[in-house]
């Protein structure tokens, strides 16, 4: 029998079964580089954290069993972080604990977020549970974030906010003790609780294992699906598409996506010609990377800023021969957005379409205009010509197999099966940033760099030539109507 943890109680909460399997170590185990990074910055924003409290007493790797006595009740001790301890079935670990008076403790979260999350204090209520349960008081509640303030280089005292929590916990913690010991008897159970479908479902990492297991074209296939509707469809007991009622209100692409599921059928819209005749010669493909980390990597940023790294541009004729590949990946030791910005503008030309896949590309021009200001205009002229291929198929091209997404991901192997990204070895987007993340800190050799550095190019060119593919695909469609 293992303890209780947060993330099983917590997913209990949400339902029984999600957290029973959790309990059973049924749950995927997160991988890849995005996943690491990840790790890495959290655990690099708690120890910063620690040196805001210089007296503490470090319990990394201690378990505590019974916490009311040792660390707890020595009276030289007056602040703990790391602090893991374990009281009847739970197990909980306070990220620092600072003593207040003979009765109570002051606990800190610390969060890698610069925004408030309800997520945050259920955290810090399942820990004032478990030490509740101990007999240890929480007098205050305090989640320690990140300030956008902030800048590298500056006082470790500026990088965190605090916010005062103590009446939400104090009052979510008071709820979870109540239930604990009914979560107790169900996590512990040999029997799985009976898994019910509700809107969690559609996010969760045991879908497909459970309620999407056996079913035929879910209602999660219907393209954007409010959480309302998904609510309404559940209480209806239609679980899948074709069990949808003939009136229940739907949007257009939703209804055709409903159409093509029951026919099996694939939608083509009478608009599709006239826009994919708007998309004048030559045709641009462009695609960029960005990195997004929690700690700036360079001077003069702040935390969680995204930060362009990388593009993959290419040009072709009428019928996708390409003409031109221009491809730039960032120097990982500086902010390169400005080198980013004047290659686009020497590469893009003044005439021809640029096609992008989504809406980000736009937007990272815009930020790039606003940031420098001399090249606004010519950087604006750059957007004005931007086509989002994405858009143009979600509202005129539906096919099955795009299971109610438009995503490049989810449309590339519908239309153009020979394509994939499965031989590269970054194949994600999350994943490319992490990579970069790396070696901007300082964490690759040089040959590691040099190899990543060639499997990124590898993974944007992959993008850029998945849009070539894609306009073709469609602008073969439109030459039989
Ligand atoms: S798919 Fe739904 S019922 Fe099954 S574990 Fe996930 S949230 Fe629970």
């Amino acid at each position: 029998m293992g303890y209780i943890n947060k993330i099983a109680f917590i997913n209990y909460l949400n339902c029984p079964t999600l957290g029973w399997m959790t309990k059973k170590g049924m749950l995927p185990k997160l991988t890849g580089l995005n996943n690491e990074l990840l790790i890495l910055e959290n655990k690099n924003v708690h120890k910063m954290s620690w040196q805001l409290f210089p007296d503490a007493v470090n319990a990394r790797g201690l378990k505590v069993f019974d916490p009311s006595k040792g660390l707890i009740s020595n009276p030289n001790v007056k602040t703990i972080y790391e602090f893991s301890f374990v009281v009847g079935n739970y197990s909980a670990r306070a990220d620092i604990l600072q003593k207040f008076d003979n009765n109570s403790w002051h606990l800190f979260k610390v969060k890698s977020g610069s925004k408030y999350k309800v997520k945050y204090v259920q955290d810090m209520s399942f820990v004032a549970m478990v030490l509740s349960k101990a007999g240890i008081k929480v007098s205050k509640a305090v989640i320690l974030y990140l300030s956008n303030g902030y800048r590298l280089g500056m006082d470790i005292s500026q990088l965190f906010k605090e916010l005062d929590c103590t009446e939400k916990v104090e009052l979510k913690a008071q709820e979870f003790l109540s239930i604990s010991d009914k979560a107790f008897e169900v996590l512990e159970s040999e029997n799985m609780p009976r898994p019910y479908l509700k809107r969690g479902c559609k996010n969760c990492p045991m879908f497909d294992n459970c309620m999407g297991k056996n079913a035929k074209r879910h209602i999660f296939d219907l393209p954007r699906l409010s959480v309302l509707a998904i609510e309404e469809l559940i209480a209806l007991g239609a679980d899948t598409v074709d069990k949808v009622p003939e009136n229940f209100e739907l949007t257009e692409m939703q209804k055709i996506a409903r159409n093509c599921v029951l026919t099996d059928t694939t939608y083509v819209s009478e608009n599709l010609k006239t826009e994919i005749e708007n998309i004048k010669q030559p045709f641009y493909y462009l695609d960029f990377e960005s990195v997004t980390t929690i700690m700036p990597l360079y001077e003069g940023i702040a935390p969680h800023t995204q930060l362009l790294t990388q593009f993959s541009l290419d040009k072709t004729d009428g019928v996708g021969s390409i003409l031109n590949h221009y491809e730039y990946i960032a120097n990982h030791t500086k902010d390169c957005r400005r080198e980013i910005a004047e290659k686009l503008i020497e590469y893009l030309g003044e005439d021809g379409s640029i096609v992008t896949y989504a809406n980000f590309e736009r937007i990272s021009i815009f930020k790039l205009a606003s940031l420098f200001p001399d090249l606004c205009e010519k950087l604006n002229k750059i957007a004005d010509r931007i086509v989002d291929l994405e858009l143009i198929v979600r509202k005129n091209y539906y096919n099955v197999n795009f299971y109610g997404r438009s995503s490049i991901k989810k449309v590339l192997p519908a239309l153009i099966p020979e394509m994939s990204y499965k031989d590269l070895e970054i194949s994600e987007g999350g994943d490319a940033a992490a990579a970069f993340a790396f070696m901007a800190m300082g964490l690759y050799d040089e040959k590691k760099i040099e190899e990543t550095k060639e499997n990124l190019l590898k993974y944007c060119a992959q993008d850029t030539l998945a849009m070539v593919r894609i306009h073709q695909f469609l602008i073969r469609i439109c030459s039989h109507k």
